[in-house]
């Protein structure tokens, strides 16, 4: 196989005829539904984007299990400026999409196995190493998409897994058959998994001696036996589903959350990567996470471009382009988010070498980078929505623009800066209401909350990490202390 284009992406993921629950439906073709398709949209612009001549250089590296070229989206990272070319590229498919594309989690997840295997091998003897080079080297060779499952639904906050009233509320091993091993469980918050070949699923957090059942990490395929996806709600989805598309904002791409149900799904041994190396666990998710904080440096920035643009292209429509507070609001907006992209390139310039031979993220800087995230994107929106002024929140619809009578009416008494029609005025107003209120907030508001951890999180690795005694120390020995 080799590199794919973004529509045999899209015949490859048709046919692994999946299934959902869609708002109270089961709809037979999952990829035409009206909530699925921009999402797929937005997962085929990564695959587009490797074989535009523009971007390919960006997009394509030779892998390190073979000598062949694949999709950035699938690279183990063989050095710092890998590290910094994977943000490079998630800020511009933020760019481009202006909206979560769905491919890191996968990647960043593969990244986290390869070197917690490495190491789990060393110390227990076990061969999961080899098992997912193998794994992987099949990835990047199809040029998959693969979903990295962490979240579990936890259940009751207070209780570990073993105390649960349901032990599923954790994923876990609940048999063991020749050859293989049953899980049971579910995953949350699964970005893009209705539009992935595989998953592979990961323990949420750091188990303990008597957890083992739920120190499990092992790849499926989405089409496996067993499973269910019931799609996630985002606000104002189904204006996707109306006639006239103007009041979606986002005009080609979007997002997808789906919860995720492993109801006994059987998992061959040779797909199985950690299966009760508890010591290990906290390790995995440690990894994943930082990666995928790491991530949000890039996406978020990209993104962030696409509101900060929209918000300047509304004030020269508003005709206030040259007010001074507006410039500054402008000024403030891309000093936010520019922040944020340097901790991004920061975490990954600084980023080191594993014992497997991968390059893992500045761990410290990763997670900086991130609780700036759960605030910036807010602050940028808050700004955003200042500028663009309260039509934002009352704007008549699309359908309504192409009633004769009051369709005249909009014309008329939404014009503002004559350099531009009323309905391209209404077009940027709707962008912005998807990123700041509508679809496009869930990628870019509750997500950079959430996603990759909430900032309680980044805080508790951030303490971790920061090395305090021996700033104390420092201190001590600075001043003549004892
Ligand atoms: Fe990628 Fe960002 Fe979406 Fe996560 S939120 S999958 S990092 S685009
Ligand atoms: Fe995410």
């Amino acid at each position: 196989m080799g590199l794919k284009k973004g529509d045999e992406y899209l015949k490859s993921i048709k046919s692994l005829r999946l299934k959902a629950h869609v708002l109270g439906e089961k709809p037979g073709d999952l990829p035409e539904h009206g909530l699925v398709e921009p999402s797929q949209k937005a997962v085929a612009f990564t695959y587009d984007a490797a074989q535009d001549k523009e971007t390919r250089d960006l997009f394509c590296v030779e892998s390190s299990l073979g000598k062949d070229v694949v999709n950035r989206f699938t690279h183990l990272h063989q050095s710092a400026d890998d590290l910094v070319n994977k943000v490079k590229m998630q800020r511009y498919c933020g760019v481009q999409t202006g909206c979560c594309f769905q491919r890191c989690v996968g990647l960043d997840a593969a990244n986290a196995i390869f070197s917690t295997t490495y190491e789990c091998d060393q110390k227990h003897g076990t061969n999961y190493h080899e098992r997912f080079k193998d794994y992987w080297g099949w990835i990047q060779q199809e040029d998959l998409v693969v979903d990295g499952a962490m979240t579990d639904p936890k259940g009751d906050r207070s209780k570990r897994p073993v105390e649960q009233p349901d032990p599923d509320l954790f994923l876990r091993i609940k048999e063991r058959r020749p050859g293989g091993i049953i899980i049971s469980g579910a995953k949350l918050h699964q970005t893009g998994m209705l539009n992935s070949h595989e998953i592979l699923v990961m323990p949420t957090l750091t188990m303990r001696p008597g957890e083992e059942p739920w120190a499990v990490c092992c790849a499926v395929p989405t089409s496996a036996e067993g499973i269910h996806y019931i799609y996630g709600r985002q606000a104002s989805d189904t204006r996707k589903l109306e006639t006239y598309k103007l009041d979606v904002g986002n005009p080609v791409y979007g997002g997808q959350e789906v919860m995720t149900v492993f109801e006994d799904v059987f998992v061959p041994a040779e797909r199985v990567f950690l299966d009760g190396e508890v010591d290990f666990s906290g390790v995995l998710v440690e990894r994943f996470a930082s990666y995928h904080r790491q991530s949000y440096g890039g996406c978020k920035a990209g993104v962030g471009d696409v509101l900060i643009g929209a918000t300047a292209l509304i004030a020269q429509m508003n005709g206030v382009d040259k007010a001074s507070h507006i410039t500054d609001k402008l000024v403030e907006m891309i000093h936010l988010n520019e922040t944020i992209y340097s901790c991004g390139i920061a975490c990954s310039a600084t980023g080191e070498q594993t014992a497997a031979g991968n390059f893992q993220v500045n761990m410290l800087l990763a997670n900086v980078c991130k609780l700036n995230v759960t605030r910036f994107p807010y602050e940028l929106a808050r700004l955003a929505t200042d500028v663009a002024g309260g039509l934002l929140g009352t704007m008549p619809s699309a359908a309504d623009l192409e009633d004769p009578l009051a369709g005249k009416y909009i014309r008329k008494y939404l014009a503002a800066n004559p350099e531009y029609a009323t309905v391209d005025r209404m077009k940027v107003l709707r962008l912005i209401e998807n990123l700041v209120a509508g679809a496009g907030a869930v990628g870019y508001l509750i997500e950079s909350m959430h996603g990759a951890g909430p900032p309680t999180a980044q805080r508790i690795m951030i303490r971790r990490q920061a090395k305090i005694d021996e700033k104390i120390d420092r201190v001590k020995a600075f001043l003549g202390i004892k």
